[in-house]
């Protein structure tokens, strides 16, 4: 079913992998059954995942809810680059130049064809927990997308 929404902001996101991940393996591993060690989500959880070489993969349109963050997604579009953590599993920014420049690119296109609209990291969606009206870094609930989305494509 098609419905028509209203888009509010861009969801940057990493995929807590390494950055060889396939795209495909990310939209199996949402949709796989939780018995099967999936997710088992009706929809992915991004409509856009920019691999290591800079391909930009669409795992569903635009117009439909991906499940990129709890409480955000009926109004917004989620973007995933493969990689965000180190050789030791710790969150980083791992980003390619290439991946970089895509989801530079793929952000530019979205904002040209629907206006401006806020652009932030998932981490940036965390509870305002003291209430000064800034999310810092004491307050993020998970460190995705691993890098300063508001800085480096923000408007
Ligand atoms: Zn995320």
């Amino acid at each position: 079913m098609n419905v028509k929404r209203t888009i509010r902001r861009i969801v940057i996101h990493c995929s807590a992998g390494p950055a060889s991940q396939k795209a495909s393996a990310i939209r199996a591993y949402h949709l796989a059954p939780a018995a099967k060690g999936g997710r088992g989500w009706k929809s992915p959880g991004y409509h856009y995942v920019v691999e290591a070489d800079g391909r930009v993969v669409v795992l569903t349109g635009e117009e439909h809810i991906a499940n990129g963050a709890k409480g955000f997604n009926s109004d917004s579009i989620h973007i995933c680059y493969t990689g965000g953590i180190d050789a030791s599993g710790r969150p980083a920014d791992t980003r390619t130049s290439a991946q970089k420049r895509s989801m530079k690119q793929l952000v530019a296109d979205i904002l040209y064809r629907r206006g401006p609209m806020p652009v932030v990291g998932h981490r940036d969606l965390s509870p305002d927990r003291n209430h000064d009206g800034r999310i810092t870094p004491d307050e993020w609930i998970k460190q995705c997308p691993c890098f300063d989305v508001k800085g480096e494509l923000g408007q």
